[in-house]
Formats: structure tokens, C-alpha cells, sequence
């Protein structure tokens, strides 16, 4: 039977027992209920192997660093700050590096900053990173009847039978590449990805010389003003607060690994020490299915896709079941549906969970939802039609009196050509450029800074 670890510190060894024997007989059963987007591993023993060695592994985050992103996130749920989370789509072993984190993690602190500054509210940054390697699919093989790439953490993206099948080991590098890249988050976060000076130098240049940057160049100005009034006054250098890492609960023979007790929250719980905040995505959150049941049993704070097929009721069936404790920041309601349709979905999901009396986190994805394949065979997306699904988002938000918290993007800080638009004006033809992501396309560091400037007039107090 599996045991939890507990945190230092933590008393009573016949408390420790029983609330062990609880949390690890909820823990089976939640396994064992269906679970959808599995890899077909060939050989469950070698998996069963894997995941023994993992769960003697180290954990990436405490439970104590968890506790302290979901009192933060209670203030973005109370309309007391904002949530930004960003990165790769999906995070590949190759591109674990510290260039690729520090252009991804340095585009959302820059977005961090023109935000904060226009709604006037701390900004909670969370990336997409040190984890984010399995993808869900929707078909189980490809247009050449091979099995579908699902993640660098189940099978690699190259065409043959062989590097297509699932192999657990791949767990063990993906924990791996996922402890260095943590270790990176933390050294960034707390050095020069810190620093408001550096991240506004970097956002002037953007203004100064992007196409997309000129028509912002007053409240870049401002911000410069702001922050040489704070050293002229004597204040202390203005930095940011901490980078939080999150990824998507999709495999659960992963997810299973380096559980925390957590004896402290409303009821004992386990915490995750993979990542700081998990989410459960649009083809997973089937109420009856092992990725809700196991969402329930975390102490992170958690997330859940809402697309455009889901129902009032069912959003605050979540809520009750995966918040009966009424913890402001426990959940974030991540709305994907199509930006044609987010002003029609959402409005009843709001109306209702605020009829409840329950505080959430309501987060915008405006990437999934709003994908297309060019005649060329490119996933792309279009800045318009990202801007707009935010703008209805927000239009939603403001005519029923709720706080727009979140948003929730794939993006990165280097420059790729995978989403076309922006004041650049990349078009199809421009694809095939810098087309790199692994999986779904990315805004690139000038289309993103540019969203964030535009989308920053709306939050302006
Ligand atoms: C994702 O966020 O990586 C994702 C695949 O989202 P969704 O579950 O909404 O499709
Ligand atoms: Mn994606």
C-alpha cells in the first residue's frame, strides 16, 4: 500500500497511521475509476517498477510553498489580484534548457508587469513549465495509423512504431528534466526575473521597435515614470514575488508519484510535490472518471477546463465536490470555449455559481477552443481571435459584477511563427518560418506583449 510523506515536523505516530490508511485506501479508489488519455503501456510491470522508484524520489515542491499559492490565489478569487499562467503547450525534453525557461518565464513576468500596472493589483505568476510534458489526444493514432505522440513523457513525436510506443522509463527522464528546470524557476525567480527595472527595460524596447509596441509607448512611459519615482523617494528596488510552476493532472501513473500528507488544510489531504498548481483538462474532467476523483483528494490548489459543451450545473458540481470547504483560490474555472461562443456559454455558468454564494477563480484559456489546421497542415491559431475570446470574457465578466482573475495562455518568450496576426501581420505563409512547438501553437514574445499591453487597457482603473 502506498504511504504519503509527511512535511518535518509533523506529530502523532497513530494519528500519522490512520490518516495514511485513509488518504491511500480514497487514493485507490480514485485510481481505479476510468481514466481517459492513458498511454497503452506495453508491460505494467516495468510501469508498476517505475513508479515505485519515482515514489522514493525527491518531491519539486513542498507542501508548505503549495499552501502559501493558494492564499495568494484567495485573493484573486476575493478580486484582490490577478492570475497570469503562460508557457509551452507542451514542454519537450529537448528544450528543457535554461534559455528556452528563462525567454518563457522572463515573457510572463514582462506580461506580469504591464498588467499589474493597469488593474493596479499584484499579479500571481504561475507558469506552464517543469512538468507540462503529456498531452491529451484526440484520436488514439495518426494520419499514418502510427500511435499518437502523447508528451515527451510517454513516447517521442518521431514517425516510427518503435518511437511512438509508450515507455515508463520516459517517466523517470521526465522527473528529471523536470527537477532541473525547477531548479532554474527558483534561481530566475528570485535573481533578474525579479527585478521590475530589467523587465520594464526589456518592455520599452518592445515599444520602441515592435510594430505591435508603438501604440502602447504611453503606458510603457509610465510605467518607466512609476518605477524612477519609487528610486528617486528612496524606496527599495521593486521585485516581483515568486514564479509557481503548474501543469496539467493528465497522467495519472505519474501524478501518482511523491504525494505529501498535508494534515493542515480543512480536512487531511494529499499535496502534490510535483508542481504548485494542477489542472484538469477539457477530456479528462468526466465527473465519474479518476482525474476529478483525484483532483479532489489534492491540497493544491486546482483547476478545471470549461469548454463549450459544459453545463451550469456541472460547473458547480465541480465546485461543490472539489471545494465542499468554500476555500477561496481552492478552484479556477478556466473557460475554453471558442471565442464564438464564450459570450453565449459562459454567462449562465457564472450566474449560477455566483448564485451559489461560492468564490472562484474565473481564468480565460483563449487557446483552446479557437485552433485550426491550414490547407499547408499547420495547427494554427489568430491573434483576433484570441483578443476577441478574452474580450468576451471580459465583456461577461463586467456585465455580471464578477472579477475576470485569470489568464491562461501558451506562449513563449522566443520568436517562433506558429500563431498567425498580431501588428506584424504573420500569415500562413509565414508558418513554416519558426514553427517549433511540439504540439499546439504558441504566441511569440512580440504577439504576446502585445495581447498583454492591449488586453491591460481593459483591466485600467
Ligand atoms: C492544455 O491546456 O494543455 C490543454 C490541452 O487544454 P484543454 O484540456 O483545454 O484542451
Ligand atoms: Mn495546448
Amino acid at each position: 500500500m502506498y504511504s504519503p510523506r509527511w512535511p518535518p515536523g509533523t506529530p502523532g505516530r497513530i494519528r500519522r497511521r490512520a490518516v495514511e490508511r485513509t488518504l491511500a485506501d480514497r487514493l485507490e479508489a480514485a485510481l481505479a475509476r476510468p481514466a481517459a488519455q492513458q498511454p497503452g503501456w506495453p508491460d505494467p510491470d516495468r510501469v508498476r517498477a517505475v513508479v515505485r522508484r519515482l515514489t522514493a524520489g525527491e518531491p519539486l515542491v513542498t507542501p508548505a510553498e503549495t499552501r502559501r499559492l493558494l492564499d495568494r490565489l484567495g485573493a484573486v478569487a476575493r478580486g484582490e489580484a490577478l492570475l497570469l499562467q503562460s508557457g509551452d503547450c507542451a514542454e519537450t525534453f529537448a528544450e528543457s534548457t535554461e534559455p528556452h525557461l528563462r525567454a518563457n518565464l522572463g515573457l510572463l513576468r514582462r506580461m506580469a508587469l504591464v498588467l499589474t500596472h493597469a488593474a493596479g493589483l499584484p499579479v500571481v505568476t504561475v507558469a506552464r513549465a517543469a512538468g507540462q510534458y503529456a498531452k491529451p489526444r484526440s484520436a488514439a493514432v495518426d494520419a499514418h495509423g502510427l500511435p499518437v505522440y502523447r508528451g515527451d513523457i510517454v513516447n517521442s513525436a518521431e514517425s516510427s512504431h518503435t518511437a511512438r510506443t509508450p515507455d515508463p522509463e520516459r517517466m523517470v527522464r521526465a522527473h528529471h528534466h523536470a527537477r532541473e528546470a525547477m531548479t532554474v524557476v527558483r534561481r530566475l525567480a528570485h535573481g533578474d526575473l525579479a527585478d521590475a527595472h530589467a523587465l520594464h527595460e526589456e518592455n520599452h524596447r518592445f515599444v520602441s521597435t515592435a510594430p505591435g509596441g508603438r501604440r502602447h509607448r504611453a503606458r510603457a512611459a509610465e510605467i518607466g515614470r512609476g518605477l524612477r519615482f519609487m528610486t528617486g523617494v528612496g524606496a527599495p528596488a521593486p521585485r516581483l514575488g515568486e514564479i509557481w510552476t503548474s501543469h496539467k493532472a493528465l497522467l495519472l501513473d505519474y501524478k501518482r508519484t511523491l504525494l505529501w500528507a498535508d494534515p493542515d488544510g480543512p480536512e487531511p489531504r494529499l499535496s502534490s510535490g510535483l508542481a504548485h498548481f494542477l489542472w484538469i483538462g477539457e477530456r479528462t474532467r468526466h465527473p465519474d472518471g479518476a482525474h476529478i476523483a483525484f483532483a479532489e483528494l489534492l491540497a493544491n490548489p486546482v483547476g478545471v477546463k470549461i469548454g463549450p459543451n459544459t453545463t451550469p450545473e456541472q460547473a458547480l458540481d465541480y465546485l461543490r465536490r472539489l471545494d465542499p470547504h468554500g476555500e477561496p483560490g481552492r478552484v479556477t474555472l478556466i473557460s475554453r470555449m471558442g471565442h464564438n461562443r464564450v459570450r453565449e456559454v459562459l454567462p449562465p455558468i457564472v450566474e449560477k455559481v455566483t448564485a451559489s454564494g461560492r468564490q472562484v477563480i474565473w481564468s480565460c484559456d483563449p487557446m483552446h477552443g479557437n485552433s485550426r489546421t491550414t490547407a499547408a497542415g499547420y495547427k494554427t491559431r489568430c491573434y483576433d481571435h484570441i483578443l476577441d475570446k478574452i474580450t468576451g470574457f471580459l465583456e461577461v465578466h463586467r456585465a455580471l459584477g464578477t472579477h475576470p482573475g485569470g489568464l491562461h495562455l501558451e506562449a513563449t518568450g522566443e520568436d517562433v511563427t506558429e500563431c498567425t496576426g498580431g501588428a506584424r501581420g504573420l500569415t500562413e505563409d509565414n508558418l513554416p518560418a519558426r514553427y517549433r512547438t511540439a504540439c499546439d501553437p504558441r504566441l511569440n514574445a512580440e504577439q504576446s506583449m502585445e495581447l498583454a499591453f492591449t488586453v491591460a487597457e481593459s483591466y485600467a482603473t
